[in-house]
């Protein structure tokens, strides 16, 4: 009696499994992320936690703090009023867009520089900061530029960030160590497991800025524009973000906003990244 019972249900589940399995596939492809903002009076952002200057967690706080956030916070006010609130989701170079496509996160606001070859899988908004690829290495260091990078020589990067690819064009013959986060790249510096780190100069100068001994060398080699990630044909919430960017251009916000975080590093023109 009991075998003929699951005969019946043991389909129905499996069929009941698939329709949801469907269902999941095709509510993030035809969602509008601005009405689901709208309604919930929320922007999911997936931000950096790693990354001094524009996305770090604060220990003390349990807070993510830096640029990418403090702008996220000016654009969802923009975007859905004064009582708009923004969420912040850990994101690194590696798992940003995958969560951006699974519908976990609404937009990516994370040092994400805009390619030919992200723009096939995600929509970007205007530039919002232009940064370069530079070198971080420990003072004394031979390496002055990416020419030093010579066979024998090896360089930190991020999985997923543009520089596996970037280092080893501009730098054939260097080895290029890749490492899961911003984090433990700068601690394999530290520890003697690369000859230097490449990746933007934004953020190589927020990790001289922990570390004394480590400074950035030979300008940029790269040009790095930033954009903000958000998911394909979700055309009216891009336009929301292109148009929240123009107004804190012109009314101030964007500059206070720079300079409160990148205002007094050394070495750092800010008018540079506008
Ligand atoms: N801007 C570069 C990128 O998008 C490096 C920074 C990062 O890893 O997020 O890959």
């Amino acid at each position: 009696m009991k075998k003929r019972l699951w005969k019946f249900i043991l389909p129905l589940l499996m069929l009941l499994g698939l329709t949801t399995l469907a269902g999941c596939g095709n509510s993030v492809a035809s969602r509008d992320t601005l009405t689901d903002a709208s309604n919930s009076n929320t922007i999911i952002w997936g931000v950096k936690a790693d990354t001094n200057l524009f996305g770090l967690m604060n220990i003390k706080t349990g807070k993510i703090q830096g640029f990418d956030v403090d702008l996220a916070k000016a654009i969802t006010k923009e975007i859905l009023g004064p009582k708009g609130k923004a969420k912040f989701v850990q994101v690194t170079s590696d798992t940003r867009m995958p969560l951006l496509k699974a519908g976990n996160i609404d937009a990516i606001i994370a040092t994400m520089t805009i390619t030919p070859d992200r723009e096939k899988q995600v929509d970007f908004s205007n530039i919002y900061f232009k940064a370069g690829g530079s070198l971080l290495v420990k003072k004394g260091s031979p390496i002055k530029s990416v020419k030093d990078l010579k066979k024998g020589t090896k360089v930190i990067v991020v999985q997923g960030s543009t520089y596996g690819p970037e280092v080893k064009a501009a730098a054939p013959q260097t080895k290029v160590l890749q490492l899961g986060d911003y984090a433990s790249a700068f601690t394999a510096l530290k520890s003697g497991q690369g000859d230097a780190l490449s990746t933007d100069n934004g953020i190589l100068y927020g990790m001289s800025l922990q570390d004394k001994d480590y400074r950035v060398v030979g300008g940029t080699y790269t040009k790095e524009p930033y954009g903000i990630a958000v998911n394909k044909g979700q055309h009216a919430f891009r336009r929301s973000i292109n148009e929240a960017l123009s107004k804190l251009k012109e009314n101030g916000e964007y500059d206070k906003i720079a300079n409160k975080w990148f205002g007094d590093v050394p070495g750092f023109n800010v008018k540079e990244v506008k």
